[in-house]
């Protein structure tokens, strides 16, 4: 969004009265991954079931800021529906490692307290943004993995489940044709892992991500990911990575990214976003839209982030063909997109 209201969003704001620029601004914003997602390919259905769920979860996030929650509970809120969805590449429907089993990342990050929480490559645990979130709060540290953080998890009193609860045909199947490029690739002399980072974007699509501004002028920012299909060696991507995957401080901006991880790993994607704000002044808009399509689409990274200031503004660039997303804030109405063009 611009930093100016336009006149349509202003009438908006006058005609309907849930919509309040009196008050101090709340808004958030969401994504469900960012990749090749082709409009001929995507059956109505289809569509009708990615958007309902988006607008689910949006306006989940969105009633917990309505009623003075905090943006870190409304950024919770919002993820653990997107988890909870098989839709998406995070909880239920994450992707399979090559082993044929579910790894799960996932981080939060408070803009107020800069404190944060990540979990690494849990395999039983049901929501791993309430364990990245139980990790800020519950524990001296910030990144737990594996077992490690299963057993930090169990002395909460958090149950863990099997790990087939996550298990999809669809991510299956997908499972299956990459490990056949990944063999055919093996055979002819290739690289495996580099084999493994060439796969087509739908092969990790559907990371999950949400960034929020409560009333009390707070901005929080987290994201939930299976990573990439048929990863191997306990690889971890950007999602737990705070200032790369995840970021919020209320100096700046609150960030979550969706995309190859390496890249964003390299480029330290969210706290790059961040510092442009916050050290040269750009907008949110200039900053965001300059990381992902000047510094990291020229250098072979594709994906995209969802943005928000404690002003209230939201942008959402990607340099792919599409990414699942929605916004809503005080002065702007829910909108919902998956394609380039909308
Ligand atoms: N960033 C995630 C990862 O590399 C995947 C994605 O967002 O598409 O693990």
């Amino acid at each position: 969004m611009k930093k100016m209201l336009p006149l349509i969003a202003l009438l908006a704001v006058v005609a309907s009265p849930s919509l309040r620029a009196d008050e101090a601004p709340i808004a958030i914003a969401i994504h469900g991954g960012a990749g090749t997602i082709e409009k001929s390919k995507m059956t109505p259905e289809r569509e009708k079931a990615y958007r309902g769920k988006l607008g689910e979860a949006l306006d989940t996030g969105y009633a917990v800021l309505e009623k003075g929650g905090a943006s870190t509970d409304a950024v919770i809120a919002a993820i653990r529906v997107l988890e909870s969805s098989p839709l998406f590449n995070a909880g239920r429907g994450a992707v399979y490692t090559y082993e044929g089993r579910h790894e799960l990342d996932a981080s939060i990050m408070d803009g107020e307290t800069r404190q944060a929480g990540a979990v690494a490559g849990v395999r039983r645990i049901e929501s791993p943004i309430a364990l990245a979130r139980m990790v800020m709060e519950k524990s001296p540290f910030v990144m737990l993995s594996g077992e490690g953080a299963e057993t930090f998890a169990r002395s909460q009193g958090m149950p863990l489940v099997d790990n087939a609860l996550f298990d999809t045909e669809h991510r299956l199947k997908q499972l299956q044709k990459a490990k056949e490029k990944l063999e055919r690739e093996s055979r002819e002399g290739g690289n495996h892992q580099a084999a493994v980072e060439a796969l087509p974007t739908p092969y990790r699509m559907g990371t999950v991500g949400a960034v929020a501004l409560d009333k009390r002028g707070n901005i929080a920012a987290g994201t939930s990911t299976g990573g990439m299909t048929a990863k191997r060696y306990g690889r971890i991507g950007d999602s737990p990575v705070i200032g790369s995957g995840t970021f919020a401080d209320n100096n700046s901006c609150a960030v979550s990214a969706t995309g190859h991880g390496e890249y964003f790993i390299r480029y330290t994607v969210a706290a790059d976003i961040c510092a442009r704000v916050r050290y040269r002044g750009e907008t949110l808009a200039e900053a965001a839209g300059e990381v992902i399509n000047q510094v990291l689409l020229p250098a072979g990274g594709t994906g995209g982030v969802i943005a928000l200031d404690p002003a209230g503004n939201i942008a959402m660039p990607f340099n792919t063909r599409g990414m699942y997303r929605a916004s809503r804030s005080s002065v702007q109405p829910a909108e919902i997109a998956i394609f380039k063009e909308e």
